[in-house]
């Protein structure tokens, strides 16, 4: 299973494809973002999509560093939302906004909220892990979560500076994963309405990779509600998801009338993570797509 991960979608010859999902140091990601592009442009990719945590903070250094290279930046975000499943409690659930309008006031509203409330859960997590003779210098938490969205990543970073964990995923696994020790719930818009609001911010939603969905919804009824509250495509190719994972969503995206879409979900390089911008590459034929249901215009 393991073997068939990372696969990618046939490209027509001489497309350096689309990679539509990588962070920067906007959010957790490693890279500045006009790195991330010039990395892209490296790797041969011919469209990028940069697709923070809860911000946009890094789009204008992004798009402007694809005039300069001459790379397709597309402008994106990942939005952290909840899906309500009833008795069943919440999921998290993350969509991807492609095209959006870096000055919409709605989105603007719920990006600053939510970026206020990220630095809250930051320091109630830091109040955590000082209850457990592990302190933290807020400042220093600071200053490597820079500006833009603060997340559990960079607690791991500074965690790992102190000592207390052997690696990032060690700082999870013991301290932050969600039901660990240190972990803090984020505030997180319900999926709906983040579709709605991205989709009046004159972007389009996409299913961020939903191999890595903690219940199986396939079948539940919810995939239709979000293509109905505006959602246009599925992640169906993620670093994360194996062979068998990419061609059953690529069924149920066929099956809605959804475009199948792909990225890396890159972070940058992390000591004992590789480097893997362009290691998943949909056709730019796909972007094509998106824009055009950008355009359509039934998004206002
Ligand atoms: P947050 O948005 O603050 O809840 O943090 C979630 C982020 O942490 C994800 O976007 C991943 O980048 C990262 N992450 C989640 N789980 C792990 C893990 N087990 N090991 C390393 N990174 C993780
Ligand atoms: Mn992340
Ligand atoms: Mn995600
Ligand atoms: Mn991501």
């Amino acid at each position: 299973m393991g073997a068939e991960r990372g696969i990618n979608p046939p490209r027509p010859d001489g497309d350096g494809g689309a990679d539509l999902h990588s962070h920067t140091c906007a959010s957790d990601g490693t890279r500045s973002p006009a790195a991330v592009v010039a990395r892209a442009r490296e790797v041969g990719l011919s469209a990028v999509a940069v697709t923070d945590h809860d911000t946009v903070v890094g789009l204008p250094e992004a798009l402007a560093a694809g005039e300069r290279w001459d790379i397709k930046v597309l402008p994106g975000v990942e939005l952290s939302t909840r899906l309500r499943q009833g008795e069943r409690g919440d999921i998290e659930v993350h969509v991807l906004g492609y095209g959006i309008k870096l000055d919409s006031p709605d989105i603007r509203v719920l990006l600053r909220e939510l970026t206020a409330n990220r630095r809250d859960r930051a320091a109630q997590m830091l109040q955590r892990l000082a209850a457990l003779n592990l302190p933290i210098d807020p400042q220093r938490l600071e200053a490597i979560a820079g500006s833009g969205t603060i997340g559990r990543p960079h607690i791991a970073r500074a965690m790992m500076e102190k000592g207390y964990a052997n690696s990032i995923e060690d700082a999870f696994r013991r301290y932050l994963d969600r039901g660990g020790p240190a972990f803090v719930e984020a505030a997180k818009p319900g999926t709906l309405t983040a579709i709605t609001t991205l989709r009046r911010a004159g972007a389009v939603s996409v299913l961020a990779h939903p191999g890595l969905l903690r219940v199986d919804i396939i079948g539940s009824g919810y995939l239709e509600q979000m293509k109905a509250a505006g959602m246009v495509g599925i992640e169906v190719y993620h670093s994360r998801h194996d062979g068998p994972t990419c061609r059953r969503w690529q069924k149920t995206a066929d099956r809605l009338g959804l475009i199948g879409t792909g990225g890396s979900d890159c972070h940058g390089p992390l000591p004992g993570k590789m480097e893997q911008i362009g290691s998943i590459r949909v056709p730019t034929a796909t972007v094509e797509r998106l824009l055009t249901a950008v355009e359509n215009g039934s998004f206002n």
